[in-house]
């Protein structure tokens, strides 16, 4: 069994720190939040006063943080970063969805003093977090990813190797950028048969089987009470956030720039999500774009 060194209990690294805990490793978590911490210590993790007393004999390091900026910070501090305490020979796994170049920063200055590093970006939700079933996309070398994999495999099902550094980052903006898009397509397909007298349960069940089927219909359904146990039959709470997701589609626009491509669908998805965002309604799930098309 590891030695692991946690950072970052939100949503997602809270219950996948737990699903370590539960492997049987040795988990040592951080957070800035209190409570987050006291969620995970109450299953059997330890904690620390700093972040860099957890990496202390650690083997793997995990974060699972907001942004770049975040994970910069967390890493390559001046005096605080935690480059200067993680032991050569560890590898660290950076699950949050960050800009690929940090990515690449990170594991470069990291290089230097003999510290591995992967970019293992997931999907799956807060659902898959809990349940364990995440899926990870990781980018690395293949040595990197053969030694993190036992590790990963207690927190997800499917575990992708993406490329070299980076790669993980590039394939998650990519599944998110074609998510938004469905959910966009999928809210504005609903909301116009419901528009014209049809019941959305009895159109989603006739495109959920026919040439419209889509994750966001048949498993996500953004209509209200089509579906149980999904976040739009429960106001839109819970879930994935829309300040998330607008954070995504400008990752994935930034991603667009560099090489120079061609992302219409993505570029519409990331204002929609932008307006819906700036409109109230950041904190809800991304399923609630669906209400930007109602016509009532
Ligand atoms: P969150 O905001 O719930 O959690 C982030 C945590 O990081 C918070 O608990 C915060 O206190 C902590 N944190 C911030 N700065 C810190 C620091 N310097 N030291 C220690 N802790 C610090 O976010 P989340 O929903 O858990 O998402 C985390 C990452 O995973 C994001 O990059 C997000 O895009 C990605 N992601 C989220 C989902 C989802 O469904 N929520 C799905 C896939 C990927």
């Amino acid at each position: 069994m590891a030695t692991i060194a946690f950072i970052g209990l939100g949503n997602m690294g809270g219950p996948m720190a737990i699903n370590l805990v539960k492997a049987g490793h040795q988990v040592c978590v951080f957070d800035l939040s209190a409570t987050a911490v006291n969620q995970v210590v109450e299953q059997g993790a330890t904690t620390a006063t700093k972040a860099s007393d957890c990496v202390d004999g650690a083997d793997f390091i995990i974060s699972m943080l907001p942004a770049g900026k975040h994970v910069d910070a967390v890493y390559l501090a001046e005096e605080t970063g935690l480059i200067n305490y993680i032991a050569a020979g560890s590898i660290v796994i950076d699950s949050s969805t960050i800009d690929t170049a940090t990515s690449q920063k990170v594991a470069k200055a990291l290089a230097v003093k003999g510290i591995e590093f992967v970019d293992a970006p997931v999907s799956g939700g807060v659902g898959g977090a809990v349940a364990g079933t995440l899926s990870f996309m990781v980018g690395g070398s293949t040595g990197e990813f053969d030694r993190v994999q036992p590790v990963l495999s207690a927190m997800g099902k499917n575990i992708f190797h993406a490329g070299d550094h980076g790669a993980g980052q590039v394939a998650k903006v990519c599944n998110n950028m074609l998510l938004s898009v469905l959910m966009v397509g999928t809210s504005e397909a609903l909301q116009l048969g419901i528009a014209n007298g049809l019941d959305p349960k009895v159109l989603s069940n006739i495109m959920s089987k026919s040439s419209g089927s889509n994750w966001t219909l048949d498993v996500y359904n953004p209509c209200p009470d089509v579906m149980e146990g999904v976040p739009s039959s429960n106001d839109y709470q819970g879930g994935f956030m829309v300040d998330l997701m607008a954070k995504d589609l400008g990752l994935a626009m930034e991603t667009a720039l560099m090489s120079q491509s061609s992302t219409p669908m993505g570029a519409l998805a990331r204002s929609l999500y932008a307006m819906h965002a700036a409109s109230g309604e950041g904190s809800k799930d991304f399923s609630s774009i669906f209400k930007l098309f109602n016509k009532e």
